[in-house]
């Protein structure tokens, strides 16, 4: 039962990566982007605060987010199985909290999975991003084209593109990343539980290394 970290750059494919992995190994892709994007889809009071904190390019309260993973991993049906965290940590404040549910839910992180890429190559992917309405699978317009335009080859939902990936947008994302996530690289080097790859050697390439290194 593996307990992973996705850490990178928004853009440094940790969805797509998720999405590869969680089809091997038999462990539950925890993604926050998603499950803040689904709140703020709710049209409640919070999902409202969320939707405008996600199109800035900030992050939300460090406590809020620790609540809804805390929450989740202690539910029945994840409780059994390992996970692959994707987009949490984000802050220290967070890290220093996952340890912490970590510990209550008698876990422990095997490795924080590190995909390095630059900003350019950020902006070329996410302008051309669009995900399934339905699994949320990610593609992208050149290179992971759908087989049928506009449509999930999976189960032919629809296909959407998010809000926040224009570049402006992107490019606040990233200085977000820059300041708060970045201090994350060291911290897990520290604990020696860091496994860095390069984004761009490939989709198969990247799955394929982190499958043998983890
Ligand atoms: P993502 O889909 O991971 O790129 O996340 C989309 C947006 O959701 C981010 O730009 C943040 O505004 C918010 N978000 C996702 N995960 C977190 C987190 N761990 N802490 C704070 N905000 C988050």
């Amino acid at each position: 039962m593996k307990n992973l970290i996705l850490l990178g750059a928004p853009g440094s494919g940790k969805g797509t990566l998720a999405t590869d992995l969680c089809d091997e190994m038999e462990i539950e892709h925890i993604s926050t982007g998603d499950l803040l994007r689904d709140v703020a889809a709710s049209g409640s009071e919070l999902g409202l605060q969320i939707k405008q904190i996600i199109s800035s390019g900030e992050l939300v309260p460090d406590n809020l987010i620790g609540q809804m993973i805390k929450d989740l991993l202690l539910t029945e049906r994840v409780a059994k199985k390992g996970v692959m965290l994707d987009g949490f940590p984000r802050t220290i404040a967070q890290a220093e909290m996952l340890q912490q549910i970590m510990a209550e839910a008698g876990r422990q992180i095997d490795k924080v999975v590190y995909l390095k890429i630059d900003l350019a190559a950020i902006i070329k992917r996410l302008v051309n991003r669009v995900s399934c309405k339905v699994c949320g699978r990610p593609y992208h317009l050149i290179n992971f084209p759908p087989k049928v335009a506009g449509k999930c080859d999976l189960d032919g939902g629809e296909l959407i593109k998010r809000a926040d990936d224009n570049e402006e947008t992107v490019k606040k994302r990233y200085d977000t990343y820059m300041g708060k996530t970045m201090p994350l690289i060291n911290y897990y080097k520290t604990q020696g539980l860091l496994y860095e790859v390069d984004s761009l050697i490939g989709r198969r390439e990247v799955v394929e290394a982190v499958l043998s290194n983890i």
